[in-house]
């Protein structure tokens, strides 16, 4: 079944500050999209308003036709919405097997779940050797592979990254973004928040730029990259 996210006209605000002002823009059944801007744009916010984490001041979010506007957060993961959170979140005392497992805690399915967990070990074999290891105790990049792998156990449609290779050494983020690429691939639509623009661009197939609150272009990836306006202010070049 083919199922879009569309956002129309979204806003929030902090008391008197808007930090979205009328965003609208869709994502299509298998695309991979990127959001990028600047520290404060706005991205985050977005996202949360996605999961439900933040109420919005105006605007609608639908899924596959149907509303989900007013829908509490655990009512959008039944529909296939998950967030990899900004920062990982995971649970430091838990171990990376307890965190994983928690992401499937919406799920009474134990054989999908089962697959669905070495599924993520394949993606990430890395979190086999850890599996029992602390999540508090993994490196930046480890926690990440827990943090997607997390969300990946409920089985999304739309998987919401919020700045996956923040802080991250380069290969670890080819790692990451890798995964990215193939938890795509396979069929799982992508909403990709990056600060890290040159790296989402090349891989996204569609981007929007934000820009104090509202979008100020959009266009395919690898298009992008070209603009002189997103080479200047987001790419370094002069
Ligand atoms: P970053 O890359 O730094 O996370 P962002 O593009 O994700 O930036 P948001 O975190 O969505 O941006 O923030 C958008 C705007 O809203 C900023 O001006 C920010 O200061 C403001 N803001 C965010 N969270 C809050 C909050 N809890 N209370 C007040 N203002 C907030």
């Amino acid at each position: 079944m083919s199922v879009t996210l569309r956002v129309h006209d979204l806003t929030v605000a902090y008391g008197a500050i808007s930090a979205v002002r009328g965003v609208s823009f869709s994502v299509e059944a298998g695309e991979l999209v990127t959001i990028i801007g600047a520290n404060g744009a706005g991205k985050t916010t977005v996202l949360n308003a996605l999961c439900g984490l933040r109420t919005i001041r105006g605007g609608m979010i639908e899924i596959g036709g149907e509303d989900i506007t007013d829908m509490p957060p655990h009512e959008r993961v039944r529909r296939g919405v998950a967030q990899v959170p900004e920062g990982r979140r995971l649970f430091g005392r838990m171990s990376v097997a307890e965190n994983l497992e928690i992401g499937g805690y919406t799920r009474s399915d134990s054989a999908g779940k089962r697959k669905d967990l070495d599924h993520v070990l394949d993606l990430f074999p890395r979190l086999k050797e850890r599996y029992r290891q602390l999540a508090g105790t993994l490196s930046g990049g480890e926690q990440q592979m827990v943090a997607m792998g997390r969300a990946l156990m409920c089985r999304p449609r739309f998987l919401l990254l919020d700045e996956p290779t923040m802080g991250l050494a380069p290969q670890i983020v080819d790692l990451v973004l890798d995964a990215v690429k193939r938890v795509n691939a396979e069929g799982v639509t992508v909403l990709l928040v990056e600060q890290n623009a040159y790296r989402a661009l090349e891989i996204a197939d569609r981007a929007f730029v934000l820009e104090s609150g509202e979008i100020s272009l959009t266009g395919a990836g690898p298009d992008l990259l070209n603009h002189p306006r997103v080479r200047s202010a987001y790419l370094g070049y002069d």
